[in-house]
């Protein structure tokens, strides 16, 4: 196992302080297990996968914004929702963006806000992943019961170990890792297998992205060196796999990288790995009017089904309206996805789709309490470890109102 000069935390005890231990203690809290509160200042000129240096440029975020709300009247225009999406694009800092997420959702929610390190993978944004793991860390601070902070490690990235080690040290005691294929790298890269082995031994949750998504890396050809299960070897033992991909199109990163069937190797190595497969396979998936075959919903019940701690998000997809039935029916359906599916919104990369209040609402109002109070409270607190921190007569009052 990996060494380091700092000491880091070795259970989940350790990294849960104490105002939010008293709010875990009352039982009166939700999770939204995946939020985003960086700024423009981390986000490179190429993140929409072309180039826009000058969405970057506050004077013209200001010009585009007003231009916007001038020529959308409708509520539920596309054009106001990107309005609104630019508008936290260009808050001057994270906690800016911390507290409109705060606003925005119930008093004793509890976030898990998850950091991006584009870097290699795009580059040009104005601060490093450094600067974003310490801003991180004062918004924290600042609201200890709030916020269970996630890091970003990009694994091509000569600062992931730094990033790593000093997000686990005592001081900063961040909760969980934050992982970004189509960024241009394999969820079995070897460097990440190194991460992956201190997370499964001390407690340390994962959420990748796992689905559709406009974010990839700016490079057309990539050399990838990651793990792959052997077929030809009776006992499937890994293979090391170095090759040289081509990639011209979105969808190409898109169906490569972000499969959650990539994330074998890594699950065949570390079974017990704490692991959220984001977004359930992503829109394309969820929505009714793309005829599709459903493959990664299912990959990602399949991974759920083989192994202890596998779950998923309903973030982002829960903005299209199809998806609500859909998933209650599959929730009713299969016991699986009622233990281990997440409640997250994906705050504020989903302002794209609509106005968040409106739509976290709508998802709120048609899964209705049951099902609510178990993807936002029984089953975060499961995935996080943190169970044991909710007294059993409470836990029992809940199973009783299940049953
Ligand atoms: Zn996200």
């Amino acid at each position: 196992m990996l060494n380091f000069k700092q000491e880091i935390t070795k259970r989940t005890r350790e990294r849960v302080n104490n105002q939010l231990k008293s709010v875990l203690k009352t039982g009166n809290f939700n999770f939204d297990v995946h939020t985003h509160i960086f700024n423009k200042d981390y986000i490179p000129d190429k993140y929409f996968g072309i180039r826009i240096p000058f969405l970057v440029n506050a004077d013209f975020l200001m010009q585009l914004e007003s231009l916007m709300d001038f020529i959308s009247l409708d509520e539920d225009d596309k054009f106001s929702n990107y309005a609104y999406f630019i508008d936290f694009l260009s808050k001057n800092s994270m906690e800016e963006i911390a507290l409109e997420l705060i606003k925005k959702c119930p008093e004793n929610t509890i976030f898990c806000p998850l950091m991006m390190d584009f870097y290699p993978g795009i580059t040009g944004a104005k601060k490093g992943i450094m600067e974003q793991l310490d801003e991180m860390k004062t918004v924290r601070d600042k609201y200890p019961d709030k916020f269970l902070p996630f890091v970003a490690i990009s694994p091509e990235n000569k600062d992931h170990l730094k990033a790593f080690e000093k997000a686990f040290s005592k001081e900063y005691n961040f909760f969980g890792v934050k992982i970004y294929p189509s960024l241009g790298y394999m969820p079995s890269h070897p460097n990440l297998m190194n991460i992956y082995e201190i997370c499964t031994n001390y407690d340390i949750p994962v959420i990748t992205h796992s689905g559709s998504g406009t974010v990839h890396s700016s490079y057309n050809k990539l050399n990838l060196v990651y793990y792959e299960i052997n077929d030809d070897d009776d006992n499937n033992n890994l293979i090391l796999k170095n090759e040289r991909k081509n990639f011209y199109f979105k969808k190409q990163y898109e169906r490569y990288f972000n499969n959650p069937g990539n994330w074998k190797p890594v699950l065949k190595t570390f079974p017990d790995l704490r692991l959220n497969l984001a977004h359930f396979g992503g829109d394309s998936e969820w929505d009714k009017n793309l005829k599709n075959d459903k493959e990664w919903i299912s990959e990602t019940i399949n991974l759920m089904e083989s192994y202890p701690n596998v779950y998923s998000d309903v973030s982002y997809v829960f903005h299209i309206p199809e998806m609500h039935d859909k998933f209650i029916e599959l929730y009713k359906l299969n016991k699986k996805v009622a233990e281990r599916t997440l409640f997250g919104t994906d705050f504020y990369m989903v302002e794209v789709e609509g106005h968040f209040n409106n739509l976290r609402k709508k998802f709120i109002e048609k899964t209705g309490n049951e099902i609510m109070h178990k993807i936002s409270v029984v089953n975060p607190l499961n995935f996080l470890n943190l169970t044991n921190f909710v007294p059993k007569n409470i836990r029992k009052k809940w199973q009783k109102q299940t049953l």
